[in-house]
């Protein structure tokens, strides 16, 4: 119940995690926060709780841009039906 999308409330700078719309900023009971990567529950290659700041990383995806899916099945597929 205490989701947050901040990032102002971690304790330390994010770097990339902090722009990306992967990224989830979970608040505790004893009012610190911690950052969660939500790709990592599909995608092996990256930690669910990334040591911060990172300063690179493969699965980036700004929060600026709409999102397509958290489903790499369905990207493949929309990639496949688009019109050429
Ligand atoms: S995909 Fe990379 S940059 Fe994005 S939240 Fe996960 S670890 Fe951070």
């Amino acid at each position: 119940m205490s989701d947050l999308r901040v990032t102002t409330a971690l304790p330390v700078e994010p770097g990339l995690c902090g722009a990306c719309r992967h990224a989830l900023v979970k608040g505790t009971n004893r009012g610190t926060a911690y950052l969660r990567c939500t790709r990592a529950a599909w995608d092996a290659s990256l930690d669910k709780y990334p040591r911060l700041p990172v300063t690179g990383c493969v699965g980036f995806e700004p929060a600026s841009e709409s999102p397509v899916s958290d489903n790499p099945v369905s990207d493949s597929t929309a990639q496949a039906s688009g019109a050429s």
